[in-house]
């Protein structure tokens, strides 16, 4: 794209962002006497980072990505909304996605009172790109991918999102929530080469610490000092930044329970194939599978009655009688096999 400047909404590009008293100073050691903060209790006493420098530098490694190519934010359910509000004009602008998909791109639009228009996937849930542009018009500015989609858990052609990336004349956002379950590439790589793609990944899959509330974008310079210019100064608090950096030290926490996950997946994956009642299990390149049974209320009610939760999601264009069932502990996973046994009894 051109212009990403010219896509933001006017009162966006002409905002004069709060300044924090931080943001003059980026030493550590100093007599701080400029934030109004309480001098005793440290180091809670503080204010965070409000561009948490130090854990971006540590992510810019692991990913190979510079620090100003980078966002984080409150989960990356932050990153969803603050793109709304940067390049949306409530009650004008609309986004366009796919069907289904993660719900939280509709309620921030509907939040942000954008207009939300959706495609359809196909029977095999890719993307019909074709019509996907076809509901697009000169208001849209966002367009939501997610891959491997949520909640029909495979991942979507490389080649369809590049043709949307190529064809939109607007932001393309392609959530990689569950990327490192699927052994696929991460689009990361695309981003030198086109100005209007944004990914946004998570701590809270494979890293476990959906807890900690900590999302990453990453996008053109552009769009992430946009981003940073209107989020709330201190978004990341301490506890979570510090969390997250003693957690990226080591590796290979996250390489083992991948691994874990992925070799449950499989486990789970044979033995409901054999399991009365169960019609289908969709190919899977998350860490849940959707599975769909004859009888989705009645399987979900009683696991829930033995205190099992699962998501249903017999509602859903396309996943008709699917209920989508995150991949757990080995012992988890044989309680929930054990419960459907003796369902199935
Ligand atoms: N994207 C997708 C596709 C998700 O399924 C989820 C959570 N279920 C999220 C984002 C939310 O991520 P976070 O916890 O970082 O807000």
């Amino acid at each position: 794209m051109e212009d990403i400047n010219s896509l933001l909404r006017e009162n966006i590009r002409n905002l004069v962002p709060y300044s924090s008293a931080r943001d003059e100073y980026k030493g550590e050691e100093a007599i701080f006497l400029d934030a109004n903060e309480n001098p005793y209790n440290s180091p809670f006493n503080r204010y965070p980072d409000p561009l948490q420098m130090k854990l971006k530098k540590r992510i810019a490694s692991i990913k190979g990505v510079p620090v100003e190519r980078i966002f984080l934010g409150n989960g990356s359910d932050e990153a969803i909304d603050l793109l709304f509000r940067a390049f949306c004009e409530p009650g004008r602008d609309n986004a366009v996605s796919i069907k289904p998909t993660y719900g939280m791109y509709k309620v921030c639009a509907d939040i942000n009172h954008v207009g939300y228009r959706e495609s359809l996937l196909t029977e095999d849930f890719q993307v019909n790109t074709r019509h996907l542009l076809s509901l697009a018009d000169q208001q849209s500015k966002l367009v939501f991918i997610c891959t491997p989609n949520n909640p029909t858990s495979n991942i979507l052609s490389l080649e369809d999102i590049l043709y949307l990336v190529e064809n939109f004349d607007g932001l393309v956002i392609v959530d990689e929530a569950y990327m490192d379950f699927s052994g696929g590439p991460s689009m990361i790589g695309n981003l030198q080469q086109y100005n209007n793609l944004v990914i946004l990944q998570t701590f809270s899959k494979a890293w476990g610490m959906a807890g900690i509330r900590l999302g990453m974008a990453f996008a053109d310079p552009m769009v992430i000092k946009t981003m940073n210019r209107i989020k709330y100064p201190y978004n990341v608090n301490i506890l979570t930044q510090r969390t997250a950096l003693d957690n990226l030290q080591d590796l290979t926490y996250r390489d083992f329970w991948v691994n874990q996950i992925l070799e449950q997946r499989s486990y789970l994956q044979q033995q409901l194939e054999n399991m009365p009642g169960v019609k289908k299990i969709f190919h899977s390149d998350a860490n849940f599978l959707m599975v769909r049974f004859d009888d989705p209320r009645r399987v979900f009610q009683y696991l829930m009655d033995q205190k099992i939760i699962v998501r249903d999601r017999s509602k859903v264009p396309l996943c008709e009688g699917c209920l989508r069932i995150t991949v757990g502990t080995p012992a988890e996973n044989a309680a929930l096999l054990g419960a459907l046994k003796q369902m199935s009894k």
